[in-house]
């Protein structure tokens, strides 16, 4: 049987985007509602590092993640392909710990708060100032307004048509747990050939090993062992870290398809929060932080245009996409350019050469990639 239900406002996925979202805006007096197709915890590919950017936000959402054990993280240590290797102090710093943990963490925190639905958004539709939801599970919400927090790639991209899901995409990603010795203060990035592996420690005292490569690179070899302990491992620490490091996850998680091509950040009248609206490399360490913070702008646009006398959707979605791109349309096309230079072998020699000569170039690229902490 169809059932109707009706909110104020629908989020659509709560990942980091969408817990935020539902965290900042619940005791607003608002009817919210989320829906997620997974349960809490769950592990997540993801490099498991976050900027300190966030931090003072979260706290001031009472979240802390230093209560369950995150690795406080100051140092960046990069590594090329010939076992160059660069050191430096994070110029803002960030933390490690796991998605199981940090998404169920803020889960936990605000699942008295609002509405949680376990389920799978099929269709959105908007008519006439609403918007109507369906769900595999055949249940219908009404909303005024939707917020998509579904990730990087979604069913309801493909139901939207969303530009970039028509494109194929040649990046997939791995990641897993391990036992290793690894300093707990550091992030570290090695390069391969066609990718790049980040390394750091969580709250359990395991070290994330997260990598993004070709689709083209990882063929030759087919299966995961042998491309790491065959292409990867032509990185003397990556050959180390595979030798040496015993696997957590009985089998390590992947996904393909990794995008990313531009989005717009509000599309059909749904504002898009978090990866939905646009993903930043992996190799900048900051796609968390950017959900987080992107559910921070739109909630405080949001709450400010609630309290107007006269609400108008038209200035609410323009105010939004305007600070996006102040926010996020730089740090988007730095991460791009840094993507192209580090996965060609040519230009990483060099890059690694004028770094060697001016270290002070790294925190500066690292700066040009984060925003500043806010509350
Ligand atoms: C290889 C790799 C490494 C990375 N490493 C880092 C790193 O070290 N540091 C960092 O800061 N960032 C990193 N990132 C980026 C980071 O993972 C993302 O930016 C972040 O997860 C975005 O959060 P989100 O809430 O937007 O999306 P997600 O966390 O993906 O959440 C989206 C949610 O929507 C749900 N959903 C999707 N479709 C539906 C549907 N139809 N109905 C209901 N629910 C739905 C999903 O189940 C999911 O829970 C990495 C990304 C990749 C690919």
């Amino acid at each position: 049987m169809v059932r109707k239900n009706k909110w104020d406002l629908i989020i659509i996925g709560g990942g980091l985007a969408g817990l935020t979202t539902a965290l900042h805006l619940s005791n607003h007096n608002l009817k919210i509602c989320l829906i997620e197709k997974n349960t809490y915890p769950n592990h997540k590919v993801c490099g498991e590092y976050v900027s300190n950017e966030i931090l003072p936000y979260l706290n001031s959402l009472n979240i802390d993640p230093f209560s369950i054990g995150a690795k406080k993280i100051t140092r960046f240590n990069i590594t090329n392909l010939e076992g160059t290797t660069l050191n430096t102090d994070l110029p803002l710093g960030g933390f490690g710990i796991s998605r199981y943990a940090f998404d169920n963490l803020i889960y936990e925190s605000l699942k008295n708060e609002i509405e949680i639905k376990f389920d799978t958004v099929e269709k959105i539709l908007f008519q006439d100032g609403n918007f109507k939801v369906s769900t595999q599970n055949k249940e219908i919400f009404t909303a005024e307004f939707v917020v998509g927090a579904f990730g990087k790639r979604s069913n309801i991209d493909s139901f939207l048509k969303r530009d970039f899901i028509l494109q194929k995409s040649p990046w997939l990603a791995v990641k897993g747990h391990y036992e290793f010795d690894f300093p707990e203060d550091t992030v570290a990035l090695h390069n391969f050939n066609g990718g790049y592996c980040g390394l750091s420690k969580i709250e359990t005292n395991a070290v994330n090993a997260c990598y993004l490569t070709t689709f083209k690179a990882f063929k030759k070899y087919g299966d995961i062992d042998s491309f790491q302990s065959n292409e990867m491992s032509k990185n003397p620490f990556l050959k180390e870290f595979y030798k040496t490091a015993k696997p957590i996850f009985e089998k390590s998680l992947t996904i393909s398809q990794v995008s990313f091509q531009k989005k717009k950040p509000v599309e059909n009248h749904i504002f898009m929060i978090g990866d939905s609206a646009g993903l930043i490399h992996p190799l900048c360490g900051n796609g968390m932080a950017m959900a987080i913070r992107s559910a921070q702008i739109f909630s405080n646009l949001f709450l400010e245009a609630m309290q107007k006398d006269c609400f108008n959707r038209n200035i609410l979605e323009v105010n939004y996409t305007r600070s996006w791109y102040n926010e996020f349309g730089k740090r988007l096309k730095t991460g791009r350019t840094i993507q192209s230079l580090l996965m060609n072998p040519h230009s990483s020699k060099i890059g690694f050469s004028v770094a060697k000569t001016f270290p002070s170039i790294i925190p500066i690229l690292i700066k040009k990639t984060h925003g500043s902490p806010t509350i």
